[in-house]
């Protein structure tokens, strides 16, 4: 029989590698929760609509990138590709703007994109993100990207950009986007047929494009900072402002537009020198259109996604540990009875202890407790039986001692 495989694009995840995922995830919630941001789970498939809403028809996700599929109903569903929009349709759904406040969510969880796989890449991948709703001030800007950039050196990461943008609004926008569909049909042979196509609809995407026809023009195009209104200029300054109050260095991006096109104002990504050609880490900004648009109230939005397996690469070196285990064995099945009686204390006490159910001498356990690691082997044989006592070896360092069982508590706090 042929033997099944992952399909394409996915991959397991079990240990030592788990331990980084599951420290990683320890780590988002504590310091999210730092500024009280609460979890939100949101289904794994949605209406297809939500994400052709939400994201934008012209998007390269949405054409070409969703993993959508009809059920047995004929309902049109889609893999999640993002989880904003989600995030979003949640809060409406279940009353959040009334129910909740301050409404900061975090998510931590898979999303689905039919992408080329590479390095750091994936078909399933993950993504960690925070939303904040119903808060227009620059201040939460600035602390999103403050929050972004502190979370990624506590964990580690070096070399870390900020690069800075703003969006413009539906009050500047349109008229911005006039100036540069004229400049990019002036320069329209040089560009690619996907970056003609995104002309009419949203030629920001042009600045995206990594041909080098279209990265050669779109240098001489307008540039939507230049064409900022009023409020998103004041705006814009004020978020810079506050990013100086707050020692975040970063880099004005003025081509710098995002992929999806509910982003308001303001706009930015963070990357790592430390990663090489696949370098982005997060990126996120401002959406105040889009809760509008999904139907729900008129409300500001700000968040920012960031792909976990760029986050663990590199994390390399991070030592996250698997368990501490204690290995408890016995001389004799007669005293199986005890072991498994101690097993069960110490798990009480909150350690993790392995027990070998095969009947094996003492030597293969030793074994055993070798393979998975044990840090501790604790023995019950006939004298300590007797005594009242049990022997405990240091696998590490092949130290043993023998103890009374009445102190092996006190003992441990000690030594564990
Ligand atoms: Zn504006
Ligand atoms: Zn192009």
């Amino acid at each position: 029989m042929n033997e099944i495989k992952a399909p394409k694009g996915t991959r397991d995840i079990f240990a030592p590698e788990i331990y980084k995922w599951q420290y990683l995830e320890g780590a988002i919630r504590a310091y999210y929760g730092k500024f009280l941001y609460q979890e939100i789970r949101t289904p794994i498939f949605e209406h297809s609509e939500l994400f052709s809403r939400g994201i934008g028809d012209e998007t390269e996700v949405v054409q070409k990138e969703m993993y959508t599929f009809k059920d047995k109903a004929d309902r049109s569903l889609t893999l999640r590709p993002e989880n904003t929009a989600a995030v979003v349709r949640a809060a409406i759904e279940n009353k959040l703007f009334e129910a909740m406040a301050p409404l900061r969510f975090y998510y931590i969880g898979p999303m689905f994109r039919y992408d080329k796989p590479q390095k750091g890449r994936y078909r399933q991948f993950h993504q960690f993100g925070v939303e904040v709703f119903a808060d227009d001030s620059p201040q939460v800007d600035a602390e999103v990207i403050f929050s972004a950039v502190d979370f990624l050196k506590k964990l580690g990461i070096d070399q870390i950009q900020l690069d800075l943008n703003s969006v413009g609004c539906p009050q500047c926008r349109p008229a911005y986007l006039q100036t540069l569909r004229q400049a990019a049909r002036a320069e329209e042979a040089r560009l690619c047929p996907d970056c003609r196509r995104k002309i009419d609809g949203n030629p920001l995407r042009i600045f995206d494009c990594k041909q080098p026809g279209c990265a050669e023009a779109s240098r001489s195009f307008p540039l939507i900072g230049d064409h900022l209104c009023a409020e998103c200029r004041d705006h814009f300054a004020a978020v810079r402002e506050t990013l100086s109050w707050m020692n975040v260095p970063f880099r004005l991006e003025p081509r710098l537009v995002r992929g999806l096109d509910y982003y308001t104002k303001t706009a930015f990504e963070v990357t790592s020198g430390q990663l090489g050609a696949q370098n982005a880490l997060l990126g996120g900004g401002r959406y105040n259109s889009l809760i509008h648009e999904l139907g729900g109230p008129d409300m500001a939005g700000i968040g920012f996604a960031a792909g976990r397996e760029r986050i663990i690469l590199p994390l390399e070196h991070l030592e996250a540990p698997g368990p501490k285990v204690l290995f408890v064995a016995y001389g004799d099945t007669q005293w199986l009875a005890h072991a498994v009686q101690l097993a069960e204390v110490l798990r009480e006490e909150g350690y993790p202890v392995y027990i070998d159910y095969q009947g094996r001498n003492l030597k293969k356990q030793f074994k055993k407790a070798d393979r998975i690691a044990a840090a501790f082997t604790l023995v019950l044989g006939d004298d300590e039986i007797k005594s009242g006592s049990v022997s405990i070896k240091n696998m590490a360092s092949q130290e043993q001692v023998k103890i009374s069982l009445k102190d092996l508590n006190e003992w441990l706090k000690k030594n564990y």
